[in-house]
């Protein structure tokens, strides 16, 4: 669970607040988005292609 957020000033685990009083920026979540598996092995695939590609195996 994404339990920290932050807004401009601090970071925050008080879900009973949607925006700091201190600087009036909404909290957002702390955590960076993450790539999806499924990217990541699609671009792993296409580089084995090309691969197979340039040694002549397909
Ligand atoms: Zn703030």
């Amino acid at each position: 669970m994404h339990l920290l957020r932050k807004c401009k000033c601090r970071y925050t685990i008080d879900l009973s607040k949607e925006i700091c009083e201190k600087c009036g920026e909404r909290f957002r979540s702390a955590y960076p988005p993450k790539f999806s598996p499924h990217d990541k092995y699609a671009g792993y695939r296409r580089k084995m292609k090309e691969l197979a590609k340039q040694r002549g195996l397909l």
